[in-house]
């Protein structure tokens, strides 16, 4: 077997790539971390690990693995979706690369597509149940009002436990509470350390239609795509 045709080898190749298109470090860390992972996985199954051998069917096995098998290093729960798509986008990215370098004759992530994300709606608290919440701290004695004081602030700030948890008291003389960044000032923020690139018909690297800029080789819907698929949710 041809050894610079092992994945291993184009991961390396792909991940200079990127460096050289002034990627930012953090969007390459994502890149090799997923496409590591799929590596492994094509490994433990004896699949091939040779580009030229791999098949649609061993991208789609990864897929379904990812789905219903694969949990998140820390929590051990289940991937979310978003990170699922996170996954299908980075292989199309580097798939799309392999081709462009002639690694391969053709781009086995055509025809197939990210996974559909079904919308969560989160189940929130009753009217009554957050009425009887309050009045069962003021009815209680010892820390009633200390409990009284976290609902309200969970409440009225829409803060995670998480954050709550984390908030610090600085010197006896204020509080710092790291505030949730909305999908929208996440995005800006990232958006504001990639790189832009401007010309014409520049051709976005995961849905490759053309575009007059991209930021770090996405278009602006990609970029936003991708970036919110690597946002932490709790
Ligand atoms: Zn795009």
């Amino acid at each position: 077997m041809n050894s610079t045709l092992d994945l291993q080898n184009l991961i390396q190749g792909f991940k200079l790539s990127c460096q050289t298109e002034n990627k930012s470090p953090k969007t390459i860390e994502w890149y090799i971390c997923f496409l590591n992972r799929f590596y492994q996985f094509l490994k433990r199954n004896n699949y091939p690990t040779s580009a030229k051998r791999i098949s649609k069917d061993h991208i789609r096995a990864f897929i379904l693995f990812l789905q219903q098998e694969a949990k998140t290093p820390h929590t051990e729960r289940p991937l979310s979706q978003a990170t699922v798509q996170g996954y299908v986008r980075t292989l199309k990215s580097f798939f799309s690369w392999l081709k462009r370098e002639e690694y391969i004759e053709r781009n086995l992530m055509t025809g197939i597509p990210i996974p559909r994300a079904i919308s969560k709606i989160v189940n929130t608290f009753s009217h009554e149940q957050i009425a009887s919440l309050v009045n069962y701290c003021r009815t209680s004695n010892d820390s009633g009002y200390r409990n009284l004081a976290i609902i309200l602030l969970l409440l009225d700030s829409g803060i995670r436990v998480s954050e709550l948890v984390d908030i610090e008291v600085e010197q006896d003389k204020h509080f710092v509470i790291g505030l949730r960044l909305s999908d929208d000032d996440y995005v800006a923020e990232l958006r504001g350390q990639s790189q832009v690139e401007h010309g014409r018909d520049l051709e976005c690297m995961i849905c490759h239609d053309k575009f007059d800029h991209l930021l770090s080789g996405t278009c602006e819907v990609c970029f936003r795509e991708w970036m919110l698929s690597t946002k932490k949710r709790d």
